[in-house]
């Protein structure tokens, strides 16, 4: 009977290879703010986080793209910002824009936003070409695509007439969320506290890859090539081997922003129509009339959004980082 029982469960682990493991899928990883999103407003720290980074995607061979806020040139040593930026399309990267300001469609109205694009390209577009590359990609700040519906048809003619394609987002972390609590700790040379940010960071990212995950099944009935919103940060660098090894635990395979987009998932209508930044997940939800699943999309955790808003308030009431910073705040939130 043992023995039976046994030689059954074997048949039936023979004959379901495939279906009990996940599929291989396909997922393009994006950092935005170039040359870096960091609460430190020291060169060293911007070209070595850029360093660490750009060497740890080769080593794994991932292809990505950097999406850059020309304004950033200036916060610090402008050769050196421009020679980070040089450093990604030596290392083989792309490089999008991200408008110069980082500032958001309300702020600026349809004609004061497509000027910021415009003015966002001055340096990296000629960068590019030296590198026989074309920039043609742009990721929306905050991921808000202008409202009303008028302004963001006026924003998206012009992107299409200028030769760009928008890159959405199918994938977010809130890895900026964790981001400026960790250089916190890295400037206080509090080890402790930075190896346990960077735990909750990864733990974090895994539950909302199998969200994201579950919310394509909600959507397209299968997993679709993913587009993952990052930050160039020293906590990315400083965790990309563990996030690489999470792709690969999840199969999922970095591939170019431009394959990743070749999935007809991208061709579904943006159905959202309000002012907020949200990811098309959202948006194509909205268009198809599904609901994704709620309950396990989490916001990071407790004592993560608390020391984010410490460093925040520490930064903007003149705290250490804040008052020798001789630029304005970093821009915060998704995108
Ligand atoms: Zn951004």
């Amino acid at each position: 009977m043992k023995s039976s029982r046994l030689l059954l469960a074997a048949l039936v682990v023979c004959a379901t290879p495939a279906a009990a493991r996940p599929s291989a899928g396909r997922i393009a990883l994006t950092f935005d703010d170039l040359p870096a999103l960091t609460i430190i407003p020291d060169q060293a720290y911007v070209n070595d986080l850029s360093r660490r980074l750009l060497a740890e995607l080769r080593r794994h061979h991932v292809p990505a793209i950097g999406f850059v806020n020309e304004s950033k040139l200036d916060d610090l040593d402008r050769a050196q910002q421009i020679g980070v930026l040089r450093a990604w399309l030596n290392a083989g990267m792309e490089l999008g824009n991200h408008t110069f300001s980082h500032d958001a469609p309300e702020e600026l109205g349809a004609r004061g936003y497509v000027e910021d694009i415009a003015r966002g390209e001055a340096v990296t577009r000629p960068l590019m070409a030296e590198h026989g590359k074309r920039e043609q990609w742009f990721r929306h700040p905050y991921l808000k695509t202008g409202y009303p519906v008028a302004v963001r048809d006026a924003i998206d003619a012009w992107l299409t007439a200028h030769g760009y394609r928008i890159a959405p987002v199918t994938m977010d972390a809130d890895d900026w969320e964790f981001a400026e609590p960790y250089d916190y700790a890295i400037a206080h040379h509090d080890a402790a506290g930075a190896a346990h940010i960077k735990a909750e960071y990864l733990s974090h990212t895994e539950d909302m890859i199998h969200w994201y995950r579950a919310a394509a099944q909600v959507l397209f009935h299968r997993d679709i090539a993913y587009v993952m919103l990052l930050h160039a940060t020293r906590l990315n660098a400083d965790s990309f081997g563990d996030l690489f090894a999470m792709l690969k635990r999840n199969r999922l395979k970095p591939v170019p922003l431009a394959e990743a987009m070749r999935d007809p998932a991208y061709r579904t209508p943006d159905g959202y129509m309000g002012k907020e930044g949200v990811d098309w997940m959202e948006r194509w939800a909205l268009a198809l009339h599904r609901h994704l699943p709620r309950e396990d999309k989490n916001d990071p955790p407790r004592d993560i959004q608390q020391a984010y808003d410490k460093v925040d308030d520490d930064r903007c009431s003149g705290g250490s980082e804040c008052s020798n910073s001789p630029a304005p705040p970093a821009p915060a939130g998704k995108g």
